[in-house]
């Protein structure tokens, strides 16, 4: 494993450091992608004795370099710009991170180990031998330490959180403040902006610095890689090209050779990967795309909430066994103007004259009969999802509990994200403003945990992985991200994507 033809120099390196000459490199492992899977996939193999080069198309960020600033937020942390978005019975946004630490970067820091019932469904339905319980129970508290995961304190959670916990509290729903891997959060509300006060433990902050310290790992940020060289039956090397940070525009060549070569450029990014260079066939990669389709409503307290402040999302209601989490979110005014889906015009700009008032939740969606895919078209990459009807109609249902929650914690007016829908006055009228009749296409939807694309399974007739991870039909080949997971978890998927993550590695390296 340490043999090494052209070593690399650890550490972190940017395209500032490039130079114009071809950057050719060679490590014993080579990741693709430096997010939650690929940094600590990287740790476990590190702490192993193998030298890790990880390659990845975004930048390297530091806390102070973060702004409030919509506009640069998205051109800098967001695939596509903040535009990516899926198509089907609907339209949903689906942003996701572009950078070292990947959506760690601008994710909410909320943390849920995976339930034992999603593992034993991997396990006995879909051949997941690797994912025990026992191993997992370990893998989650490593996790959990490697992140700092807590609860923050009241003072940091402000109105937002606290008057959501008032109404699930008077309705006496089962709920909490969230754990989050953010034990410094300062409740500055920004969250998917990349976090200011460095309070977040993003994966460029924890799990990288852990594989950091065995002295053999590199990070080249600005290096998008698109294509791979084999030799029929191994991966020989990745291509692709440095990045200009600014313009993103192609510069020298970038060409890596390694032993193993792992993918962890997301559900999105790795099936791409996979497809465009016929290392898997369509039958499985990139299709059981995934997402936890989410809705969400504002709603009018007498009392001011001062919704951009306090920890971005703080507080849950659990609602696991009807399918659906309420949780609460908060974002900048802006992201609140371009979501509002009232009468357009004067009526959203009264809620915005009048933002200090509002507060905001929504439900996120266990999928159980929606179903989406990822395709790579002449025309560019096209990302399809259709939600089902059991799904349209739990989303219909979160959002009246949602509604219900606002209702029994003073709230004088509910917003629901529906299509033209002004507003709900009284909780008598929540059933007539949300019918269970309502059509996806009637809600304005949100998703950012894309999962599935590449799943794990016992074999090539109904997976694009085997158990340890390694691309069927491979040896050297492996995928280490959140498109992995055979099915939806059901809660958000950081500290699972981590877990995963870590096996994959251990079982490279056993
Ligand atoms: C706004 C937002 C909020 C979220 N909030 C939470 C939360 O509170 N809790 C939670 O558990 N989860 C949350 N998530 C989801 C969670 O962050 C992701 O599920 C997790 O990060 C997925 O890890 P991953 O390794 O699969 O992909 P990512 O973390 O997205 O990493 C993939 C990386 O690969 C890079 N890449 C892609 N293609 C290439 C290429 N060709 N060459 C080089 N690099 C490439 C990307 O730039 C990216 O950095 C949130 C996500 C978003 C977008
Ligand atoms: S709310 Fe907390 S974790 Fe989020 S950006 Fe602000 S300080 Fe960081």
């Amino acid at each position: 494993m340490n043999e090494a033809l052209r070593p690399f120099a650890p550490g972190r390196h940017g395209a500032e450091h490039y130079g114009n000459a071809p950057l050719h490199l060679h490590a014993d492992v080579v990741i693709v992608g430096a997010g939650a899977g690929g940094c600590a996939a990287a740790a476990a193999i590190a702490e192993r004795g193998a030298s890790v080069l990880l390659l990845e198309e975004g930048r390297h960020w530091n806390p102070m370099d973060f702004k409030a600033d919509t506009a640069f937020a998205f051109k800098n942390l967001y695939q596509a710009r903040g535009a990516r978005a899926l198509r089907g019975n609907t339209i949903l946004p689906l942003p996701g991170g572009r950078g070292v630490g990947g959506s760690t970067l601008i994710n909410s820091a909320i943390c849920f180990r995976c339930p034992d019932a999603v593992l034993d469904e991997w396990r006995e339905d879909h051949g997941c031998s690797t994912v025990q319980n026992d191993r997992f129970s370990d893998y989650f508290d490593r996790v959990w330490s490697t992140l700092g995961v807590t609860v923050n304190p009241i003072e940091m959670q402000r109105n937002n959180n606290l008057i959501f916990r008032q109404g699930a509290e008077a309705l006496g729903l089962k709920g909490d403040f969230l754990p989050r891997s953010a034990p410094g959060c300062i409740g500055c509300g920004i969250c998917q902006y990349g976090c200011p006060s460095g309070g977040k433990f993003s994966a460029d902050r924890s799990f990288l610095r852990v594989a950091e310290q065995s002295g053999d790992v590199g990070v080249y940020a600005d290096c998008r890689i698109r294509r791979v060289e084999t030799d029929g039956a191994r991966v020989v090397a990745v291509t692709g090209h440095v990045l200009d940070p600014d313009s993103h525009d192609t510069r020298q060549e970038v060409r890596v050779t390694a032993k193993e070569f792992i993918c962890s450029a997301g559900p999105i990014g790795s099936p791409l990967f996979l497809l465009s260079n016929g290392l898997a066939d369509s039958s499985h990669c990139g299709a059981h795309l995934v997402v936890h389709p989410t809705v969400a409503a504002m709603a009018r307290f007498d009392q001011e909430i001062r919704p951009w402040s306090g920890v971005t999302q703080g507080y849950w209601v659990d609602c696991w066994e009807e399918g659906y989490l309420l949780q609460t979110f908060t974002c900048t005014p802006d992201q609140y103007f371009s979501t509002l889906q009232t009468a357009p015009g004067r009526a959203t700009m009264e809620i915005m004259r009048d933002l200090k008032h509002y507060a905001s939740a929504g439900a996120l969606i266990h999928d159980e009969d929606s179903e989406g895919r990822v395709r790579m078209t002449p025309a560019g990459p096209d990302l399809s999802y259709f939600v089902g009807d059991g799904d349209r109609k739990r989303l219909t249902a979160g959002l009246r509990k949602t509604a219900e929650v606002f209702f029994a914690a003073g709230a004088k007016r509910v917003h629901p994200f529906r299509l033209g829908l002004d507003g709900i006055d009284r909780p008598e009228d929540i059933e007539a403003g949300l019918p269970m009749t309502l059509k996806a296409r009637d809600l304005f939807l949100y998703a950012s945990h894309p999962m599935g694309t590449c799943r794990m399974g016992r074999s090539p007739d109904s997976s694009v992985v085997d158990p340890t991870g390694r691309v069927w039909g491979w040896d050297n080949l492996r995928v280490a991200d959140a498109s992995i997971f055979p099915t939806s978890l059901g809660v958000n998927p950081q500290v699972t994507t981590m877990a995963m993550a870590l096996m994959i590695g251990h079982e490279l390296m056993a």
